[in-house]
């Protein structure tokens, strides 16, 4: 899971360090995918991967969250480069606001063959949000990207990785196909299509640890950071947590 990408001359959409932190540097993100291409995995889209067409090799599923510009710019062309695809999950209320993705781009994004998802209509936290907003966020969104690229919208990725049953239920009822939460973990065909694990790749990550996550390892401290997380945020609140993150970000 990435979001943002840095490019040379160009500010962030947001430069919070709770933001920044997962603002990958292009030439990394670059070196992340050779990596893997090394490994010997095939880059698949969440849809080819559902499919589960060849499991002859083991495959990696490369995300984006949020819809930024750098998906366009920066991140498809370097997934073309290893012979990737993937899956760029986009808040359409975001589409064609400064720093994110445009309708042309989009669309260009769709038809160069990288699948689009919904990652809601303005990216609120869906746990915290009455039915009627929570049908919105989930169906709206699909509807509008679908206008946007002339295609179908299959998958939904979870704004903050927040989720809970009614979510899943609102994107059941919404017909997608898979929802990716942010809890950490690699996927199986045993994997709940509406429960779908990812491993977010932040701005410092070594290169050896993608390498072993790419295998699978490693991912025992970060899971169990998480597991710690989402107690403290149960405990204390979205908005709570919120501030003691930034403040501790921001020492
Ligand atoms: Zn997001």
């Amino acid at each position: 899971m990435f979001h943002e990408l840095e490019m040379p001359g160009r500010a962030p959409c947001d430069s919070s360090p709770g933001y920044v932190r997962y603002v990958v540097r292009e030439p990394y993100f670059r070196e992340y995918l050779i990596r893997l291409k090394s490994a010997g995995l095939r880059g698949l889209s969440v849809g080819e991967a559902l499919a589960g067409t060849d499991s002859s090799m083991p495959g990696v599923v490369i995300t984006f969250d949020d819809g930024c510009e750098t998906d366009y710019l920066a991140a498809a062309p370097a997934i073309q480069a290893v012979g990737f695809r993937g899956t760029f999950y986009v808040v359409s209320g975001f589409v064609g606001k400064p720093g994110y993705i445009g309708r042309g781009q989009l669309r260009s994004l769709n038809e160069a063959g990288f699948e689009i998802g919904s990652h809601s209509m303005s990216h609120p936290y869906l746990t915290e949000l009455d039915p009627g907003r929570l049908k919105e966020e989930v169906s709206n969104s699909k509807d509008q990207l679908e206008q946007m690229i002339g295609r179908r919208v299959d998958h939904f990725s979870c704004p903050g990785g927040r989720w809970n049953r009614t979510v899943l239920e609102a994107c059941r009822e919404a017909q997608y196909a898979s929802v990716a939460t942010s809890q950490i973990g690699t996927n199986s065909p045993e994997t709940a299509c509406f429960r779908l694990r990812r491993v977010v790749v932040g701005r410092s990550l070594p290169a050896a640890t993608l390498d072993a996550w790419s295998r699978g390892q490693s991912l025992f401290w970060p899971r169990a950071r998480q597991v710690a997380r989402d107690a403290l945020k149960s405990w204390a609140g979205n908005r709570t947590y919120e501030r003691l993150r930034s403040a501790v970000l921001n020492r």
